[in-house]
């Protein structure tokens, strides 16, 4: 098997502080009010899972699995609820949490998706953005950092279903 050496692109110390920031904005902007927060599996889960410790609102924690088909080459491809929510979004203050926005495409589809079921607020927090690879605009109310467009791993991201443990986002340099 390949080997690959991480290296630290985003600290641990780093994403802790951002976080801070992220759940103090959410927190004032809901003044109080009860949020649904949808974490999106797999790659938010660290992510999502140290944002609410800081978030002082009452939370009810959803779960969504989405997959995305495209011919690999375009970014029109199809993307699909693999696992959804159980709670009634109607009428509720809805916060998606997700690992990365690159393309847009996944959000973008995600949101139209969520839209239609008549929440009452629907905002975005994504901890990674790479805005010179985004096609499908898309607003990202609460983001963490914005990263050049290079291979991210860690802190919930995987390659080929490794690394997500990495308690940092780094970036894999090859034969090291
Ligand atoms: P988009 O639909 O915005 O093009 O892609 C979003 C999804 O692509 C993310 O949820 C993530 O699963 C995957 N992705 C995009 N860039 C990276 C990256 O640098 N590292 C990892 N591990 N996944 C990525």
């Amino acid at each position: 098997m390949e080997h690959f050496t991480p290296e630290v692109l985003i600290s641990e110390e780093d994403i802790a502080l951002r976080i801070d920031a992220l759940a103090k904005a959410i927190t004032e902007e809901f003044n109080g009010e009860e949020i649904i927060v949808i974490c999106v599996l797999k790659g938010a889960f660290m992510f999502c899972s140290d944002l609410i410790k800081k978030i002082e609102l009452p939370i009810k924690l959803e779960f969504m699995q989405l997959s995305s088909y495209g011919d690999g080459t375009t970014s029109s491809g199809n993307v699909k609820i693999e696992m959804d929510v159980t709670e009634n979004l109607n009428g509720k203050n809805v916060l998606i949490v997700e690992d990365i926005v690159d393309t847009g495409l996944t959000l973008t589809t995600l949101l139209e998706m969520l839209k239609v079921r008549s929440p009452k607020s629907l905002k975005l927090a994504s901890l990674l953005f790479k805005p010179s690879r985004n096609k499908h605009p898309v607003t990202i109310d609460y983001l963490g950092f914005e990263i050049e467009d290079k291979f991210v791993i860690g802190y919930g991201l995987d390659y080929a279903g490794r690394y997500r443990e990495l308690p940092y986002v780094g970036v894999l340099n090859a034969g090291n």
